[in-house]
């Protein structure tokens, strides 16, 4: 499926400098929805997901299809302040000063094994996060997987050597 065709360069967005990668062609095509969420979760179906973790909030987006692909459940990793019942947290560095994620305190069972979901790999620094925090509370990050991987970002060497995949790779 040539998915690259169905996501359009936004310059300038949200800020001067950046080329953001719109996905919602994308989503908005039926066939190529069915099929990237199936192309996601394919590299994954033998290793005996527990459950799927989707990254605010493009991976809301991707998370749950992934997840019924594979038989599991979905919990949704946020920003502050916005799940309802206790958290865990995890505050990371960014650029220019930090960032917080959270998930409910139990959104992951211990030992079980977790998939992390997002559309898209640039730095790496908030998959490793997310990463971080399933590991801080006893889940076993299995993989990550994204529509979208900027490559020459080189976001997958903050990862380690867990099984990253993605679909579309701009090198
Ligand atoms: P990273 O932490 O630098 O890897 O950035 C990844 C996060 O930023 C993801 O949650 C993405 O949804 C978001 N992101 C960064 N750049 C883009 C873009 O061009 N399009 C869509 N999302 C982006």
């Amino acid at each position: 499926m040539d998915y690259q065709s169905l996501i359009r360069d936004i310059p300038d967005f949200p800020k001067p400098g950046i080329i953001f990668k719109d996905i919602t062609p994308l989503l908005a095509n039926a066939e190529a929805l069915d099929a990237v969420i199936k192309d996601m979760a394919a590299p994954f179906k033998d290793q005996k997901i527990d459950l799927v973790v989707g990254i605010e909030s493009r991976g809301f987006i991707f998370g749950p299809g992934v997840a019924r692909q594979l038989g599991c459940g979905f919990a949704p990793v946020r920003k502050p302040g916005k799940l309802p019942y206790h958290t865990h947290s995890l505050t990371y560095d960014l650029e220019y000063g930090t960032d917080t994620l959270e998930i409910h305190v139990d959104a992951v069972v211990k030992d079980h094994r977790v998939l992390i979901i997002d559309d898209l790999l640039a730095t790496g620094g908030t998959a490793e996060a997310a990463g971080k925090l399933i590991a801080k509370i006893d889940g076993i990050v299995v993989g990550f997987g994204f529509v979208i991987e900027l490559g020459f970002l080189n976001g997958r060497e903050k990862l380690g050597n867990t099984q990253v995949e993605s679909l579309i790779n701009y090198t």
